[in-house]
């Protein structure tokens, strides 16, 4: 091969945003020399290193686009420290067909118990499928609807979080949420009924977010809206930030209960 060839096959590669391959040409090629590669099995090669390079581009996109606070996955949580949990459930959400459907996902529970964990894994898991995702916190959302509300743009921004098909409102009901919180957090949803998904984590259970919202009709419409085609995980077991200090007998275990998760259809 001549250096003006090499040097055009280079210009071809960037023109057709094949950069990996751009980058990678001379060694590849000495390779196949080497190797007395088949054609078919160089062009093979060649193609497969550029569709890896973009597919991994794309998710690191993806990722930084969710804003998720940490990377934890599925493969780091430990079931069997939590085994409210149904491991077939998450398993079956890992696959991403609740968000297809625009199905929601409420994982409930106490501090500590993973819900976090899970969303931030569900969310990657979503990226990793080539979903548009967003990971925000319930006091970080009605600040920002508030926010624009009072700019004289909430339809705008009500219809840029109507965008991604999965957004994760993480930590309902650390924080009590006012009368036009809970106006603009019944817009949010209404807006993606039916149409995106929703996981959403809470550390109280369902009956007492009339209290979280400040209104219990509110409360009633939303749960309406996120209950109707939903997937609840309720998660009723030990902190495991605690769990060193349980192990050392320093705090006593809330205590074994049994499964509890329903589904919604
Ligand atoms: P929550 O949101 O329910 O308060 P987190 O998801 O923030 O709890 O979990 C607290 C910490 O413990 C995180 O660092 C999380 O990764 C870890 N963690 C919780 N449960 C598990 C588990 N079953 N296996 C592995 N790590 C866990
Ligand atoms: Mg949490």
């Amino acid at each position: 091969m001549t250096i003006p060839q090499l040097d055009r096959l280079r210009t071809h590669c960037h023109r057709l945003r094949l950069y990996q391959l751009e980058s990678e040409l001379p060694t590849l090629l000495e390779q196949a020399a080497k190797r007395e590669q088949s054609y078919a099995d160089f062009l093979d090669e060649l193609f497969g290193r550029e569709v890896g390079a973009k597919t991994q581009k794309h998710l690191a996109m993806r990722v930084a686009m969710a804003r998720f606070p940490f990377q934890k996955t599925l493969e780091s949580f430990d079931f069997k420290f939590q085994p409210s949990i149904d491991p077939k459930i998450i398993r079956e959400l890992a696959t991403g067909r609740y968000i297809e459907s625009g199905d929601n996902v409420l994982l409930l529970g106490p501090p500590g118990v993973g819900k976090t964990h899970l969303a931030v894994a569900l969310g990657l898991k979503a990226c990793e499928q080539g979903v548009r995702t967003l990971f925000t916190t319930a006091a970080g959302l009605i600040a920002t609807l508030g926010k624009a509300l009072a700019e004289n743009r909430l339809d705008e921004r009500l219809k840029l979080l109507g965008q991604p098909q999965l957004l994760v409102i993480d930590e309902i009901g650390y924080i009590p949420i006012d009368r036009q919180g809970a106006n603009l957090f019944f817009q949010l949803v209404s807006r993606r009924y039916e149409r995106g998904a929703i996981i959403l984590t809470s550390n109280q259970s369902l009956g007492a977010w009339g209290e979280v919202f400040g209104d219990p009709v509110i409360a009633t419409a939303i749960l309406d809206r996120l209950l109707h085609h939903s997937i609840t995980v309720n998660i009723k077991g030990d902190s495991y930030r605690l769990r060193e200090k349980l192990k050392a007998g320093l705090l006593k275990p809330r205590g074994a209960e049994p499964v509890d998760s329903t589904q919604s259809r």
